[in-house]
């Protein structure tokens, strides 16, 4: 017999996936729907400090957060791969369970590594995604750093400079200056300045922290190919490398490129509405699978806080999707950004702040702040206080 109340299914566990799935609950009342919750891992990932990893494993604990710490009882979570979604008979395919039917669908899928078919790039570079990658990372720095002297030092080349290469650097320079192992650090950004598309003033702010902890910064032209010794930059630069780690770039996730949701052709991300409907009314999108439209040709940051606050609104919407009430449109509020470099960090127009840029105790204090509170709102304080020394 066919239930008579709504299926609410939420697939990921990231910022978009975990924010909807709480929201959701806080929003439902008992028996109003029942709400299904798969990802391929038990656990959400705080993956905007998963870097720290790279020169602490012991980091792990804390931002892998296990999914019964933050769901309610009575939401059902499944541990599986969607591999398909038919939006037709409205329908996920999962790679080892049976097949799951959705009357409401929240993609939460994420984002994957972009290549942009650079010749070698992809067989040859480690990628930092997942607490996977953080772990490996870590041992590849390790154990070149092991093989290295001081008049040899080991070669370590972070490409792309945005938030996830910057933050990585800092955090390889930090194990280095931990370790006293010799390791020579570059970051590589194809276009003119680091941190692409920001201010200039938190740009200088992250590149003097960055060149303080012996970064060196390499800007202004491409990797144009890569072999199992050399980064190849431009025209007609090379350099060897131990380890090479490449952050330049997010795509859409191959499952989505299989389905009849409207998307961009190139990348596979989802076009969404400010409510985020994506082209089937039934399916929402948020997070870094999604373009969220924000009036204009301008669309959401994939950003973790962009994430986070789309899926405080989401959860709403799908409730409210049930109860058949109009949905809320969203815009996304930029409170501002905050970047480690190793211990040090810099923040950048945070709301309520009247400097501009600044780093010392204020910055670290806040990038320890904005992490610990994510952790105590998806799970509890006290995970969020012992994770605080961490961030
Ligand atoms: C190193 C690093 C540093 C960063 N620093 C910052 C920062 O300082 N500030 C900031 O705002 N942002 C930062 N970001 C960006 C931020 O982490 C992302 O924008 C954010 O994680 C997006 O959230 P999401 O929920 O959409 O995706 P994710 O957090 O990637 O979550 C996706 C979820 O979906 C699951 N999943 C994926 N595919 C499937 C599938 N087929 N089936 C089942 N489950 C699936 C994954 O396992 C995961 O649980 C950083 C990113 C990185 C990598």
């Amino acid at each position: 017999m066919p239930s008579m109340t709504d299926h609410v299914v939420v697939v990921g566990a990231g910022y978009a996936g975990a924010g909807t799935v709480k929201s959701f609950e806080d929003e439902i009342e008992d028996g109003e729907a029942e709400l299904t919750w798969i990802s391929e891992h038990d656990y959400h990932l705080v993956l905007h400090e998963t870097h720290r990893i790279i020169r602490n494993p012991q980091a792990e604990s804390k931002v892998a957060i296990p999914v019964d710490e933050i769901k309610e009882p009575s939401t059902n979570f499944i541990r599986d791969h969607v591999t398909d979604i038919d939006t037709d008979e409205r329908t996920l395919e999962l790679r080892d369970g049976e097949a799951v039917d959705y009357d409401y669908l929240l993609v939460g899928v994420g984002s994957g590594t972009a290549f942009f078919g650079i010749d070698g790039l992809e067989e040859h570079a480690l990628t930092m995604k997942s607490l996977d990658d953080a772990r490996e990372i870590h041992e590849a720095v390790r154990e070149a750093g092991d093989n290295a002297t001081q008049n040899d030092p080991a070669q370590v080349l972070v490409g792309g400079a945005g938030l996830s290469g910057i933050q990585t650097a800092g955090e390889i320079a930090g194990y280095r200056d931990d370790t006293r192992t010799p390791i020579d650090i570059k970051l590589i950004e194809g276009l003119d300045e680091i941190f692409p598309g920001n201010d200039p003033r938190v740009q200088g702010a992250l590149k003097k922290r960055l060149q303080d902890r012996d970064v060196e910064l390499l800007t202004g032209d491409f990797i144009s190919e890569v072999d199992d010794e050399q980064v190849y930059l431009g025209e007609e630069e090379s350099m060897p490398y131990d380890v090479l780690i490449w952050t330049g770039g997010i795509t859409g996730r191959g499952e989505i490129a299989d389905t009849d949701l409207e998307q961009d052709d190139r990348s596979h991300r989802v076009f969404s509405e400010s409510n985020f409907q994506t082209s089937d009314d039934r399916v929402f999108a948020i997070g870094d699978a999604a373009l969220v439209d924000q009036g204009g040709d301008e669309q959401a940051p994939p950003t973790a806080q962009a994430a986070w606050q789309a899926a405080e609104v989401a959860g709403e919407n799908l409730a409210r999707a049930v109860r058949g009430a109009p949905l809320k449109s969203w815009k996304h509020k930029d409170k501002g950004t905050v970047i480690s470099v190793g211990e040090e960090a810099v923040a950048h127009d945070v709301m309520g702040v009247p400097i501009n840029t600044f780093g010392g105790l204020p910055a670290k204090v806040l990038k320890k702040g904005i992490a610990c509170r994510w952790i105590a709102d998806v799970s509890d304080v006290k995970r969020a206080l012992s994770a605080w020394n961490d961030m």
